[in-house]
């Protein structure tokens, strides 16, 4: 049963994604190309926060208009390579809250090895967003939201820069009912796990670490 996928594919949005593809892009510019591209893929996730009406008074007259329902959301950001995502997220959502889950890819059998995992208290009231530039084999994409799942949060969503039909098939072989949102879905993955034509290791590009 194939899961919901969105691919936000605003001409801003590609435009910057084609900047952080190319292997000339430094990383300065790919750590601010990340953050300005998170900042329009959290515009398209929100979409359909739950607002209410307010009483307010503008210069001119008392009316009502709509705010949103609490400080409901956690963005859950999957270790390292997340924190790009979360920074310019959280640029637009500053009032969300934080968890983190550290996932290792073991090289040799690309299975997620969990040894970090933090989330705010309350998770039952509360919609979870989680973020990771690559949704590759989807293993670390598994893995996450099955540990995320144990703290019973009200939605889960799944935000990512660049994904693959490999990832997107093992992900809602596992999590169906959880929505991807994505600025593309590349060709393939190749044998040691990475998207093609992809961007390279993403946490390496963000964090100058290659
Ligand atoms: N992780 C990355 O950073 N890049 C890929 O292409 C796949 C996984």
């Amino acid at each position: 049963m194939p899961g919901q996928v969105h691919v936000i594919d605003h001409p801003l949005v590609q435009h910057k994604l084609s900047l952080m593809r190319m292997k000339s892009t430094s990383t300065s510019a790919f750590r601010n190309l990340l953050g300005e591209v998170s900042l329009l893929l959290a515009y398209e996730v929100t979409r359909d926060l739950p607002t209410h009406q307010v009483p307010i008074e503008t210069p001119l007259a008392r009316t009502s208009a709509p705010i949103l329902d609490g400080k409901k959301i956690v963005l859950i950001s999957i270790m390292r390579a997340g924190a790009g995502i979360l920074d310019g997220m959280l640029r637009l959502v500053p009032s969300a809250r934080v968890g983190h889950v550290g996932l290792y890819r073991d090289p040799k059998t690309l299975v997620a090895v969990e040894y970090y995992f933090k989330v705010p208290k309350e998770m039952g009231d509360r919609d979870a967003i989680v973020v990771d530039p690559m949704l590759a084999t989807g293993n670390s994409a598994v893995a996450a939201v099955d540990r995320l799942k144990d703290t019973h949060p009200r939605s889960i969503k799944f935000v990512c820069l660049l994904t693959c039909p490999e990832g997107l098939a093992t992900f809602h072989a596992h999590h169906p009912e959880v929505p991807v949102y994505t600025a593309a879905i590349d060709s393939h993955l190749d044998d040691h796990g990475y998207i093609v034509p992809g961007l390279g290791d993403a946490g390496d590009r963000l964090f100058g670490t290659k």
